[in-house]
């Protein structure tokens, strides 16, 4: 199958969370099977195009918005250890600036950037002959295509046969774009926009429902997110649309490339461990303790929680806030924060850092390696969020015999189960009510097994067994791609 791959994120290039694992992860195993992908993203500023190889192209594309055309470059490179194409438009207007959306707030014209970068996906297309079978797109940035595909582009002889896959990976980025604007930049017109129509969401163009309805099929990322968008609570205001597109929305569970996030071969940290070693795993979090010069770092008793996390009310942070000084006045456990977002939020974990020195390690900010340390170090890691799509973190700690401590919503429900002691069964802790005295009882039943034998080792190698890789996930996507075509041919 020819795959064209439209993120507005892909790692390692360019990512903020798990949309950019994912768009990695898929088209590296699609490779393995076989298939014929391409990836598309936007030539960002930061992404380092010298260390990654990519080259320009000298093709130029011409990209029709509004009444006009606009100029990109199209630069070359391939996906790390595989000889999957990966094409970045560039067009400095649009993405020569810090970033990915803006940071904190989002750039006022991320509705024309991505409309631009949507239609672009089509112009890389044709510059290079590529006839796609499958043109798969994730989340509001690249909604539009599905639109383009049916409209703009549905006789072009490139896309005839084309089908369109639409992924979300999260409902409460909607892209809510000015309608004279969106509907001028995509060159639908005004005229096409009035309530009801497929673009139109309260009064706005919503750039979300736009992608949900034009696809062929829709997925996302996993089965229970796939259910629990159908009724109001998690829907963020969509569960109509998603209703009416209810028989081709299909949950596919995200995976991880085990390449990247094995404990036995990742080069970020020091002492590899697997299965049959896991005695050293403790040795990356006495490095990780001594380098953070914590006093007490080789202090067995103390259980060492980790979170990795976009700071942002999505990710259950005011249950953690509840508890956190608890928890540390009394010295249940050392905590280590790796993340960033909103300003509420770090402007507390500043303060939870100036008030519990060598016991809350604090890190604010973007930082991969770290990201993999942390989770090799930690005995626990915790995500007791509102809503989870499907979470990222949570199946790489699983893998790193890292204990996850969870809500039972989304993805979390899907890869997490509730450790019992009288059987041996579960890989974690989990709690479904959203409240902080449920997660501090789930704390309490994953902290009463600390180093308490058989429960730890047992559960360990539960977790470190668990197999949540992106192949099954890129097979179940290869299949999903199969009846979007049905209904195109
Ligand atoms: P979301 O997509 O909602 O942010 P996921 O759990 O699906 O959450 O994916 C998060 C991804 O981003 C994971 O790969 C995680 O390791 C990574 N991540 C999040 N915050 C940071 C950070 N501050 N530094 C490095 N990696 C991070």
């Amino acid at each position: 199958m020819n795959i064209i791959l439209a993120s507005a994120e892909v790692a390692p290039f360019a990512k903020r969370g798990g949309l950019g694992d994912i768009a990695q992860f898929l088209p590296t195993d699609w490779e393995k099977f076989g298939q014929n992908s391409i990836v598309i993203l936007p030539k960002y500023r930061d992404i380092n195009v010298d260390f990654y190889g990519f080259k320009p192209t000298y093709r130029i594309l011409y990209v029709p918005l509004g009444n006009w055309t606009e100029f990109a470059h199209l630069w070359e490179g391939r996906l790390p250890d595989t000889n999957v194409p990966v094409y970045l438009v560039e067009n400095d207007d649009y993405f020569n600036r810090n970033g990915i959306y803006g940071d904190p707030d989002e750039y006022p014209d991320n509705d024309r950037r991505f409309i631009f970068f949507s239609r672009s996906v089509f112009e890389t297309a044709k510059s290079l002959n590529f006839k796609p079978d499958i043109i798969h797109s994730h989340d509001f940035h690249t909604a539009f295509t599905m639109a383009f595909l049916k409209s703009h582009y549905r006789y072009d002889p490139l896309f005839n046969q084309t089908a369109g896959v639409y992924t979300i990976h999260n409902l409460a980025y909607q892209g809510w774009f000015d309608p004279d604007r969106a509907m001028f930049f995509s060159t639908f017109g005004i005229k096409e926009f009035y309530p009801g129509c497929w673009f139109e969401h309260y009064g706005k163009v919503n750039a979300m429902k736009t992608g949900i309805m034009f696809a062929d099929k829709i997925t996302t990322v996993s089965p229970t997110y796939a259910n629990e968008i159908r009724s109001g609570y998690y829907s963020e205001g969509l569960q109509d649309v998603l209703n009416l597109r209810g028989a081709d929305l299909i949950g596919v569970l995200n995976g991880v490339l085990y390449t990247e996030w094995n404990p036995s071969i990742d080069l970020y940290i020091n002492h590899k461990y697997d299965l049959n070693s896991l005695e050293k795993k403790k040795l990356n979090k006495l490095e990780f303790l001594r380098e953070h010069k914590v006093e007490d770092y080789d202090n067995p008793e103390l259980p060492l929680v980790g979170m990795i996390s976009r700071l942002t009310e999505q990710k259950g942070l005011d249950l953690l806030i509840d508890k956190l000084e608890y928890y540390l006045d009394n010295n249940i456990f050392r905590f280590v924060l790796l993340g960033s977002g909103e300003a509420r939020y770090t402007d507390y974990f500043k303060y939870i850092q100036w008030k519990y020195p060598g016991k809350a390690l604090i890190h604010l900010g973007y930082n991969t390696s770290l990201s993999h340390q942390i989770i090799a170090a930690s005995d626990y890691l915790i995500l007791p969020s509102r809503f989870e799509p499907c979470g990222m973190t949570q199946m790489f700690a699983l893998r790193y015999g890292t204990i996850p401590v969870v809500r039972q919503t989304g993805g979390l429900a899907d890869t997490v189960f509730e450790y019992i002691p009288a059987t041996g069964n579960g890989n974690g802790f989990t709690f479904w009510h959203y409240n902080s005295d449920d997660f501090a009882y789930a704390m309490r039943r994953a902290l009463s097994i600390y180093q308490q034998e058989p429960h730890w080792t047992i559960i360990r190698k539960n977790a470190m067994s668990c197999d949540y890789s992106s192949s099954r996930s890129a097979l179940e996507y290869l299949k999903v791609f199969t009846w979007a075509l049905e209904k195109v041919r």
